[in-house]
């Protein structure tokens, strides 16, 4: 069903090369019709009005949300018809959405009340550039789920690139998809994320769910050791916890012997353990195979620095601010080094380099401190 929304031609313009450039990670927009009552004008958007971060889950919430943001309209919103001079009303109010499996927009049409006694109604369409908009009478199973998915990605992309994502929406339609679709890729996917913010419960709960659906994977194995790993890290579990972790991890490892992730992770728990040597051996044995695995370098580095073997830890930690010139991770270990070294002319260069990379390092006072009682 083609629409009289072409009047808007400049906003759908706008809007496509925004999908072009950002795909998934394009913002919602909201894009109004208005029309006037007198002479039956049509008058286009004249507003670009983007939706940052709004909470839906499903068709249903979309629906509900656009009624609300149609509703919450004001009357300076309405622009005046430049025949008549009087103001205009909403047509209807159309919330686009990026599909990241269908790659083009998902429109759900809020229509306002026709007569006293009637209600908002709302409509969905599908919409790209060349087709405009083309109604859906309904989205079966498969859709709601692909809907549902490619909401999840779209949050995952954004969480990516901001600072503090909105990390409780991003569980709700994780959790939402763990009961429909258990064991797909771009929930173990989302693991990491939610383990990164501490939601380790959803993390583990969809790396139990992708083992039990693909026990011949190595994946889930490694995401669940990895999740066990941080929980005991953060001191939510005891330290006994990490031999289900090992356990978890050996097997990623069997059924992958080139799993990186597997092999930091095994090396982290034995190096929680205390265990040092077998975890710099894992380490190592890392190295041998991948000689630019940065990780590898900054935990063989740490341990150095911590067994009082600056020489090496300095060896480590230049060899990774090679692989990863951006990361203060590196230079901050050097200067850890240097100043065990008692080499302070160096290390106040290290230090100032990774200060400059980042500003807010964790290490800053500490270390400002340990390099000013040389002064
Ligand atoms: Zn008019």
């Amino acid at each position: 069903m083609a629409t009289d929304s072409t009047t808007n031609n400049d906003l759908h313009r706008h809007r496509k090369k925004m999908t072009d450039e950002f795909g998934a990670g394009t913002l919602d927009k909201g894009i109004c019709l208005f029309h006037c009552t007198q002479c039956g004008n049509e008058i286009a958007d004249p507003s670009v009005r983007t939706i940052a971060d709004a909470s839906y889950n499903d068709l249903q919430s979309i629906s509900a949300l656009t009624v609300r943001l149609a509703k919450s309209m004001a009357k300076s919103d309405l622009p005046d018809c430049s025949n008549c001079k009087v103001r205009s009303r909403l047509k209807h109010y159309d919330y686009h959405l990026y599909h990241a499996t269908e790659s083009r927009d998902l429109v759900v049409r809020a229509t306002p009340p026709k007569g006293v006694f009637s209600r908002w109604t709302t409509e969905s369409f599908w919409w790209n550039p060349e087709k405009s908009y083309v109604a859906i009478e309904r989205l079966d199973n498969r859709q709601q789920i692909e809907l549902s998915l490619s909401i999840l990605r779209r949050r995952l992309e954004i969480a990516s690139i901001i600072e503090d994502p909105d990390i409780e929406k991003i569980a709700a339609i994780a959790d939402q998809l763990l009961n429909t679709i258990p064991g797909h890729a771009l929930l173990l996917e989302s693991a990491s994320v939610f383990v990164k913010y501490g939601k380790t419960s959803i993390a583990g709960a969809i790396a139990d769910a992708h083992i039990e659906r693909h026990p011949q994977d190595a994946k889930g194995y490694e995401c669940l050791g990895h999740v066990i790993f941080s929980v005991v890290n953060n001191k939510a579990m005891p330290l006994e916890a990490l031999e289900e972790a090992i356990e978890h991890l050996n097997k990623a490892l069997q059924l992958d012997p080139n799993s990186v992730q597997a092999s930091i992770s095994l090396a982290n728990c034995y190096r929680l353990q205390n265990r040092i040597d077998k975890s710099k051996s894992v380490f190592q044995n890392l190295l041998s195979r991948d000689p630019n695995c940065a990780p590898a370098h900054y935990n063989l580095g740490i341990m150095a620095l911590e067994s009082q073997y600056p020489n090496d830890a300095l060896r480590y930690f230049e060899s990774g601010a090679n692989l990863e010139p951006d990361d203060a991770d590196f230079p901050m270990g050097q200067a850890r080094a240097l100043i065990m070294q008692r080499d302070i002319e160096k290390a106040n260069l290290a230090f100032d380099r990774a200060k400059e990379l980042d500003p807010d390092h964790p290490m800053i006072n500490s270390l400002l401190t340990d390099l000013q009682s040389f002064n």
